[in-house]
């Protein structure tokens, strides 16, 4: 397992990256509105990336074992669907949870950060599933402290999640980032405090927990890529990529 730790120079690009990923996520989502397609949206996060002069990294990404090179450049999941989703002619709707995952290209550099929101309004039981993931990317990111672990990370999420009794996604983890979409080291949702890799400074991560009203148990669409939960139980997905520092944890996809 080699991890890259990152320059002074690679980590001003990285956050100057993460900033301007944090604004087409958040200016996507903001359209995510009932009657939008989910293709005007992957379009729209399109135009903004190449505007700023970025390249989206998901589109034409092809990681091994993958059917085909993934066609668009945010990553939309709806509902039951947990990651992956191909924006197309979905249309939206009022109480319909969206997980926008955008990853760009700046300068050489990649950073990766996803959010979940709501469509219009939507039931009790799904702002608890939006509010879980959210908490526990926060318990994750907080866990980050000098000579901290991976298991740490993973620990915290697994905390935040158990009180409310969601499924935790055993097959989907975070990962590292910047050089690549997806380096090494992986980080699960759950696990084992103090186990694992010890994290260092200039180390970029990308923390990402996964949960299901339901069961974790998931299952793959018939277009090869957009992964469903087996239940149909509606899941929830929050990303940020962050840069491990001397003192703790900076999230890079903030604006
Ligand atoms: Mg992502
Ligand atoms: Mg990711």
């Amino acid at each position: 397992m080699a991890v890259i730790i990152k320059t002074k120079e690679q980590i001003d690009i990285l956050r100057q990256g993460g900033k301007r990923l944090a604004e087409v996520v958040h200016k996507v989502s903001q359209k995510a509105l009932p009657g939008v397609t989910t293709d005007e949206l992957d379009t729209y996060a399109y135009e903004l990336i190449v505007s700023m002069g970025d390249k989206p990294a998901f589109l034409n990404y092809k990681p091994e074992g993958a059917p085909y090179a993934f066609p668009k450049t945010l990553c939309i999941s709806v509902n039951d669907e947990v990651v992956h989703g191909i924006p197309g002619e979905k249309v939206l709707k009022n109480g319909d949870i969206v997980s926008i995952d955008c990853g760009i290209n700046h300068g050489g550099l990649f950073t990766d950060h996803a959010v979940t929101v709501v469509v219009g309004e939507t039931t009790k039981e799904s702002y608890r599933l939006i509010e879980a993931a959210t908490l526990s990317l926060e318990a994750g990111i907080e866990a980050i402290v000098p000579g901290a672990r991976i298991g740490d990370i993973s620990s915290a999420i697994e905390k935040v999640i158990k009180p409310y009794k969601f499924g935790i996604i055993k097959e989907l983890a975070g990962h590292g980032v910047g050089v690549k979409i997806h380096e090494d080291p992986y980080i699960p949702n759950y696990g084992k405090a103090g186990t694992g890799l010890v994290l260092k400074p200039g180390m970029v991560i990308a923390i990402e927990p996964m949960i299901n009203i339901g069961k974790q148990s998931i299952t793959i669409a018939r277009d090869g890529w957009t992964i469903k939960t087996k239940d149909r139980s509606r899941s929830a997905h929050m990303e940020h990529t962050v840069l491990i520092t001397e003192t703790g944890a900076e999230i890079l996809t903030m604006m």
